[in-house]
């Protein structure tokens, strides 16, 4: 089966889902229920905004200054930043242990102008890297999110995602943009977030966001590998399914074994617990997928385990049923703690939702991929997922990523590496610059497209909880104490 790959999203080493192109992201009988008249609100927003027709607009209204700007895009990729984007792919650092790259990539903003802040919310190798307009920094400010980890594989990491591009892309753009700024003299700041670790937990994203490193931005835009130069449909839902990873720690006491009754067994706790997650499986609807290890679970057999921990990532395809399942998940961790007299802590550190996509943006890159021709242009629209993988930037800032087709290969492969260092590849990043770069020039000189963005911003995300809101009431006579017919 040839599938039909969705936005690539990959953070917790989710999986690409394959599907209809034209499923909606509510995929289960009763999220496409609760969702019936939020569908239709959608759809008529979007024929009410007309985002075609305002991205052909656009796109064709070519200013001499825009186009300057692509083109000083294609070269500083070309010039500069090709390279550095081979050189991280050569030299691949997985996730959190992004030191070089990271060296690297400041090295070279710092070079470029921009004042860079390292391990920003307590995170080491995250970063920001701001330019401020000598017109004053009172003017939008232009986020463009860069991320470097690569994949792990048996014999080291490897860049199968493409993930080496991604912060030389976001440089080509934002030095295109700086240039123009600077010389029409234009207020505003442009800044770099560099975000690590996306294929492994927890969210670095969410964490930045929480800290307040997001604060103040007006607009944010990121780009992908692509195995097809597509768009995605308006309004909200995930690639992957919303996940909870959650740690669960159980804490005895030990005791040598000889004298077992002077301890209490965390590990038996931990197998009690994972016993009974199993046991619930059928008492929940067959969408959850729940998947889960025991990393630690004691040190010598003759010591009694005082402690036992056990990792699960809890999948659905909407959050309030998934907090449904973390709910009695965490009832059996308790009742398994108190069957064998010890204690457990629940610390849920990762979480992915639904995000919000802009019409009004997914039109608007579709438009400048088609007139510069990029490869492999798919025009089926898919189904909206955000434009990062935790859903919960793209609810507070609109934004929108670029994903030029950059591999034949499917994503995670040695095959999609190897493009990513050639030709191919090469072409599919330049092009995403210079949509990157020509979407963010937009932003800045189009007063209606700034208005549109935020109307439709706003409205997604007030429909993001009438959706909810519908969906608890959906699942009410479910989840209650009585019986259900
Ligand atoms: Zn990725």
């Amino acid at each position: 089966m040839t599938p039909t790959v969705l936005r690539a999203f990959c953070g917790a080493g989710i999986l690409l889902l394959a599907g209809a192109a034209a499923t909606p992201a509510q995929t289960t009988p009763t999220e496409i229920a609760a969702a019936a008249d939020v569908l239709q609100q959608i759809e008529a927003l979007q024929t009410r905004l007309n985002p075609t027709a305002r991205a052909l607009r656009l796109v064709e209204e070519m200013a001499p200054a825009k186009r300057a700007a692509m083109e000083a895009a294609s070269t500083w990729w070309t010039g500069e930043f090709r390279a550095l984007s081979d050189h991280i792919g050569r030299n691949p650092e997985v996730g959190w242990q992004e030191f070089a790259t990271v060296d690297t990539l400041v090295r070279v903003m710092e070079a470029h102008g921009f004042v860079v802040e390292r391990g920003v919310a307590g995170l080491e190798t995250a970063f920001t890297a701001t330019w401020t307009s000598p017109a004053g920094a009172d003017g939008p400010t232009l986020g463009l999110i860069g991320e470097y980890d690569a994949l792990r594989d048996i014999d080291g990491p490897f860049h199968g995602d493409q993930h080496n591009a991604q912060t030389p892309i976001v440089l080509s753009a934002a030095l295109a943009l700086r240039d123009h700024m600077r010389e029409a003299d234009l207020p505003g700041r442009i800044r770099i977030f560099g975000t690590p670790a996306e294929e492994v937990g927890p969210p670095a994203k969410t964490i930045m966001l929480d800290a307040g490193v997001f604060d103040g931005t007006d607009f944010l835009i990121r780009s992908h590998s692509g195995v097809s130069t597509s768009r995605a449909r308006a309004g909200f839902g995930v690639c992957c399914l919303n996940i909870n990873e959650v740690k669960y720690t159980f804490t005895g006491r030990p005791a040598h074994q000889l004298t077992s009754w002077n301890g209490r067994n965390a590990l038996q706790a931990a197998v009690r617990f994972y016993t009974s997650v199993d046991g619930l499986r059928s008492t929940f609807r067959p969408e959850a997928s729940i998947q889960g290890v025991i990393p630690e679970g004691g040190v010598a057999p003759n010591v009694v385990p005082a402690r036992a921990v056990v990792d699960y990532y809890i999948r659905y395809p909407d959050e309030v049923y998934l907090e449904h399942i973390s709910g009695m998940m965490d009832d059996a961790a308790r009742g398994a703690a108190l069957a064998t007299g010890t204690e457990v802590s629940i610390d849920r550190y990762g979480e992915y939702r639904d995000g919000i996509t802009l019409g009004s943006l997914e039109e608007l890159i579709w438009a400048y991929a088609e007139a510069l021709d990029a490869p492999a242009l798919d025009p089926v629209r898919q189904r909206p997922a955000g434009y990062e993988e935790t859903g919960y930037l793209t609810r507070d800032i609109p934004g929108v990523a670029v994903s030029v087709a950059s591999s034949r290969e499917t994503y995670h492969t040695k095959g999609m590496e190897a493009d990513g260092m050639a030709a191919f590849g090469h072409r599919g990043f330049e092009l995403d610059a210079r949509i990157m770069v020509a979407v963010l020039y937009d932003y800045l000189h189009d007063e209606e497209l700034r208005r549109v963005v935020a109307e439709e911003h706003g409205i997604l995300r007030g429909l993001l909880d009438t959706y909810h809101v519908r969906l608890r009431e959906v699942y009410q006579p479910e989840l209650s104490a009585g019986s259900v017919n």
